[in-house]
């Protein structure tokens, strides 16, 4: 089962799809098209504005239909999404910062030393020539996934004690529309990104897919075990949603 986004994170590469336009009560969408491999009609609202996937066997004209028929649904997500502040974008010259566990981080160049070293609210990142932000960039992006991989292993441990199953593998994705996914074998894939957020969001979502381990759904009963696993859970399922808006452009 998968967390969702209620709009996705920063995009990670160039959308994908064909720009088409379409006209809603009195104003003209703009919005991408994809043919998909999947089952029905697909829309989704994040940073790239409305983007729409459909199955091949599926004309044009129906696609036209079904955005028609959910109108009022795109029409108030756009202004939501327009009026919404827009996420933070990294320049990686030194000292811009980034937040890491929800706290900024300053971010340095060591071109004398070897590692990366997270000290004092500084992210000093070595071996990188300074003025070179495309080599800071890349170095730092390999560190922080690193970092999250480890983090989330941690606290996925630390939960699946409390929850008293074993500790399910794990995988990381940087999907753009989930923060965390629980198959049916017990695998449990977590977005990197959560390395951005404070600890206790990170522990809500890891608790939230380790208690889809009980339940398969969004049923009351696994609402049950998530409060058990993590009491409070609700304040922090609101407080996820408006965290998208404040991940950084890497
Ligand atoms: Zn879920």
């Amino acid at each position: 089962m998968q967390l969702e986004l209620p709009l996705a994170i920063a995009p990670v590469a160039p959308p994908a799809g064909t720009l088409r336009y379409i006209q809603l009560g009195g104003e003209i969408v703009r919005y991408r098209f994809r043919r998909a491999r999947r089952r029905s009609i697909g829309m989704v609202i994040d940073d790239d504005g409305l983007r729409i996937a459909a199955p091949g066997h599926v004309p044009i004209t129906e696609v036209e239909a079904f955005i028609r028929e959910k109108a009022r649904w795109v029409s108030r997500k756009l202004s939501e999404w327009r009026a919404a502040p827009k996420p933070p974008v990294v320049n990686w010259s030194e000292g811009s910062s980034i937040a890491l566990l929800g706290a900024p981080v300053i971010l340095q160049y060591l071109p004398g030393r070897r590692g990366i070293l997270l000290e004092h609210g500084r992210l000093g990142i070595g071996l990188v020539p300074r003025g070179e932000p495309a080599a800071l960039r890349k170095r730092a992006i390999a560190w922080i996934k690193e970092h999250a991989r480890a983090l989330l292993g941690e606290r996925l441990a630390l939960y699946a004690g409390r929850l008293g199953v074993p500790v399910p593998s794990l995988s990381l994705s940087s999907a753009r529309t989930q923060w965390g996914l629980c198959r049916e074998d017990g695998h449990v894939r977590l977005n990197w990104r959560l390395i951005h957020l404070p600890l206790h969001l990170v522990d809500y979502v890891v608790a939230h897919e380790l208690a889809h381990l009980r339940e398969m759904n969004h049923s009351a009963r696994f609402w049950a075990v998530v409060g058990g696993l993590y009491p409070g859970y609700a304040g922090a399922r609101r407080e996820l949603r408006d965290c998208t808006h404040r991940l950084p452009i890497l």
